[in-house]
């Protein structure tokens, strides 16, 4: 963090709200954060007391930009779920239970500022394409991983948000046919094969729950399979394969110079990457290869991207 909100320029407000914590930050017209605050979600309440906390948060934070003498010019937030940007609409989300909120129009009403809504990986994407790993590339798909999978397309710093909000959805592209049923209802999704969950529940399904009886963590996996065990090892081989799959018809689709892994799953850094790559690099024909990269902002790029879309807001009007 930086030095403070204090030094007189405008500052966006931003706010990524998650199923359990909101990241939240005062970020300068450059990218750079004056001040960052976190807070728990407490989805448990519901949608109205996470609202009424979401608009007291983008609030404090205002007050605490105008306090040091800055002047906030607008507000950013990013939600999971379905989300129809245009209509500034969270649509739904199930870990946050939100369900048609308008949220643009209520925090742009509290604020007294121009307001912008955006999606979680949408607005990560954009922030690791222009301030993160992304950052040389002009074509980028921001690739997030954890307990499902997400991407964002962005094309020179701007993310298709798709006819009907939902653009990205590269967890339901078809990898496994005869695969594990996905959340969506449908089996073999890549997000049935390849999420954090997903390789947490195939593992705890082979080899039975760990001594404690609690399921192993997708993390657990991959140092069991780094450490040589067998069973982790064709898991976590799998789970690579699929992604490959699923990464070679992203590639297809959007022709991009490079692919950035987020989310949990990318933690676990060259184990993941290296592997992926040689499995990638197997199923380009044609195509040309992208340069595949682990994510650089970790869990603040959601905040950040949420920061960016406020600030084209601004340059729009
Ligand atoms: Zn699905």
């Amino acid at each position: 963090m930086t030095d403070g909100p204090g030094d007189g320029g405008q500052l966006v407000v931003a706010l990524d709200v998650g199923g359990t914590g909101m990241k939240c930050a005062l970020v300068r017209p450059d990218g750079s954060v004056a001040h960052a605050e976190r807070h728990p979600t407490d989805a448990g309440r519901g949608p109205d007391a996470v609202v009424g906390t979401v608009l007291a948060v983008a609030e404090g934070l205002a007050d605490r930009a105008r306090a040091a003498g800055s002047t906030p010019v607008a507000c950013g937030v990013a939600v999971p779920g379905v989300v129809d940007e245009v209509a500034g609409v969270a649509v739904w989300s199930a870990n946050v239970g939100f369900r048609d909120v308008p949220l643009r129009k209520l925090v742009g009403a509290r604020l007294g500022l121009p307001a912008v809504l955006g999606h979680d990986v949408r607005v990560g994407g954009i922030a690791e394409a222009r301030l993160g790993a992304g950052r040389d590339a002009r074509h980028v798909l921001f690739v997030a991983i954890g307990t499902g999978i997400a991407a964002a397309h962005v094309v020179a710093g701007s993310a298709a948000v798709g006819a009907h909000g939902a653009a990205g959805e590269i967890g339901h592209i078809l990898v496994r046919p005869d695969g594990p049923r996905c959340g969506c209802g449908r089996p073999g999704c890549l997000e049935a094969v390849s999420s954090a969950s997903a390789v947490a529940r195939r593992y705890t399904a082979l080899a039975g729950p760990s001594a404690s009886g609690a399921a192993v963590s997708a993390a657990e996996v991959a140092g069991r399979a780094a450490a040589g065990e067998e069973l982790a090892g064709q898991v976590w081989r799998e789970a690579v394969e699929a992604l490959a799959d699923g990464l070679a018809t992203g590639q297809a689709l959007y022709d991009v110079d490079t692919m950035v892994i987020g989310g949990g799953l990318a933690r676990a850094g060259e184990q993941l990457l290296g592997p992926l790559r040689a499995a990638l690099h197997e199923r380009m024909t044609f195509h040309r290869e992208p340069r595949l990269v682990a994510a650089a902002l970790g869990d603040e790029a959601g905040c950040l991207g949420a920061a960016l879309l406020a600030l084209d807001s601004l340059e729009r009007r």
